[in-house]
């Protein structure tokens, strides 16, 4: 079932001459697989494709495209427990959360079909001509949202169904009206051959044009960076590591034509515990915590990494209950060897800092890839003048900052890089004291949590997932909820164009039943 190929447009062609293994992490074995790489050949022609595709598909009707996306879902669901399976082998991850993750990207793929379908996230706005206007007549102006070309979409290493082959960045810009390049993780490469079997079928199934979508294997200082390099490709999607996020952002600045570059990247997602909560709540709280912390063995870019409280009994008490949560709970398999070896120096680093001391540690053997989740514990003093202290550590890991007083809390804040969530623990009765926190916090984040924890993104309009740079390169931007399609589009103006040679989007008659800002109003009506 897996040939081990790439996709180049629906051709399956490995002439590439170096080759590659993924990792079953639970097993700590090879799989049986053997991938080719894309030879420069097959990425010259994939991108060819995509461009050709580009000036048919950006054209087509929404429902056309909707159509694509349900259809996506529907072949990804036809694949069956087949690609649940292989999707564990890869990933370490037990059938549950296979089911689950599936879910997700079924549902946003649906999600950008019904946007298509309601159609006014074009944002069609139109100001008539006023020809008797003085002292100068006015134009007919008419503005939408139009897809920018070819996007290449780094799939990611935690999220091998919901942000790879066919997850939220595909669909946005298969949405958006962008042909996509999938530069497949090497993490999970079958897993990604599986799915993009499901991306062509329902491609061939509606008559998309040849090279709509590609996936691509090879390593992403080979493929990813001529992917990204090439003068036809328009935009780029990525989610892992700030240094592969980063070196992508530069060569893209660096291009002749530079083109956006939208990373979500690291995140230590402060959660902030104050007084009021931890003494009358401290060991809810504390078991909440712990399973936050170990929640897909830690492997999530919402895992809450940054504790922070006001030094005393309470914040001690809460430790030592969170120790108590945290060494009961079974450790989990990491994604992949290199990942737990990262984990593991990750941990180290900090743990080796003057001032660390352990709060909690899972101190039983494990299997190979498996993680003991961590907690330690630092002064408010120390992390401040310590940048190395607020380092993501990828997995299960975190580590309680017990300031002096507020004034030290708020200057810890002020001092954090970007994150994409920001989260207050807190009684009603205390919160309206912490202004300055709370704005503090706003400050640094993309979303602001009150009395939850920050895993658990919810895919919807209102999500924001991205924030202040390192969290993602663009914090005007999401990378989760239908919004995420803006990332793949540009406004356009006609003026005084032929009702007849507009896009439907914008003539009078209103074909596509849209709404629509009319002259400074919202409506559906034709004009
Ligand atoms: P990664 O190393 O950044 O890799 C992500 C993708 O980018 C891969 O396809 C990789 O290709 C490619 N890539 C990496 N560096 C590149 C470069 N310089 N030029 C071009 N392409 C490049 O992330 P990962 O493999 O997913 O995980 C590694 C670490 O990233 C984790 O341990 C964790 O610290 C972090 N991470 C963070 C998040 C988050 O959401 N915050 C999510 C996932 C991972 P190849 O692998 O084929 O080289």
């Amino acid at each position: 079932m897996i040939t081990g190929k790439n996709y180049v447009g629906s051709q399956l062609l490995a002439g590439g001459t170096k080759t590659y293994k993924t990792i079953n992490p639970q097993w700590n074995i090879e799989n049986p697989w053997t991938f080719t790489e894309a030879s420069p050949e097959e990425i010259e022609q994939a991108i060819a494709l995509a461009d050709d595709a580009f000036k048919i598909y950006k054209n087509y009707p929404a429902a056309k495209k909707a159509s694509f996306l349900n259809s996506i879902a529907d072949e990804i669901l036809e694949l069956g427990d087949a690609l649940l399976e292989i999707y564990c082998t890869e990933s370490g991850f037990l059938k549950g959360r296979a089911e689950s993750e599936r879910g997700r990207t079924i549902f946003q793929l649906r999600s950008f079909a019904n946007m298509l379908l309601e159609g006014s996230w074009l944002e069609a706005t139109i100001d008539t001509a006023i020809p008797d206007r003085t002292p100068l007549p006015k134009e007919d102006l008419r503005k939408m949202l139009v897809p920018l070309g070819p996007v290449v979409v780094f799939g990611s290493s935690n999220f091998p169904f919901a942000f790879s082959t066919a997850g939220g960045d595909t669909a946005s810009a298969l949405a958006a009206g962008c042909p996509v390049i999938v530069k497949s993780h090497s993490m999970h490469i079958a897993t990604g051959e599986m799915v993009a079997s499901a991306v062509i079928k329902a491609a061939k199934k509606h008559q998309m044009p040849e090279g709509v979508f590609s996936n691509l294997i090879g390593s992403g200082t080979t493929l990813g960076t001529s992917l990204v390099k090439h003068p036809l490709v328009k935009a780029v999607g990525f989610t892992g590591s700030i240094n592969g996020g980063r070196a992508l952002f530069d060569l893209a600045s660096q291009r002749p034509e530079p083109i956006p570059v939208f990373a979500e990247m690291g995140s230590i997602n402060p959660v902030v515990i104050l007084p009021e909560a931890l003494e009358k709540n401290s060991k809810k709280w504390a078991a909440v915590y712990a399973g936050s912390i170990t929640l897909g063995t830690g492997q999530f870019c919402t895992n809450p990494g940054l504790l922070l409280g006001i030094k005393g009994e309470n914040l001690d008490q809460f430790s030592k209950e969170l120790a108590d949560e945290i060494e009961k709970i079974a450790p989990s398999c990491m994604l992949h060897p290199s990942i737990k070896a990262d984990f593991n120096n990750g941990r180290e680093k900090i743990r080796s800092q003057n001032g660390v001391t352990t709060v909690a540690e899972y101190k039983e053997e494990t299997a190979p890839n498996y993680a003991q989740q961590t907690v330690l514990s630092v002064d408010g003093k120390t992390f401040l003048e310590n940048t190395v202290l607020s380092h993501e550590v990828f997995g299960p890991f975190s580590i309680i900052v017990q300031c002096e007083n507020l004034e030290e809390l708020t200057a810890i804040i002020n001092k954090l890089d970007g994150q994409l969530t920001g989260t207050i623990i807190a009684e009603s009765a205390e919160i309206s004291n912490y202004d300055t926190v709370i704005s503090a916090l706003q400050n640094r984040v993309g979303r602001l949590i009150f009395n939850g924890v920050p895993t658990g993104v919810e895919v919807c309009a209102s999500m924001l997932h991205g924030g202040p740079y390192p969290a993602s390169s663009d914090s005007r931007f999401t990378a989760v909820g239908i919004h995420a399609v803006k990332r793949w589009v540009r406004p356009f103006s006609y003026q005084n164009w032929p009702d007849e040679l507009l896009p439907e989007a914008l003539q009078n008659k209103n074909p596509l039943n849209i709404n629509r800002t009319v002259n400074d109003v919202i409506t559906n009506k034709p004009i």
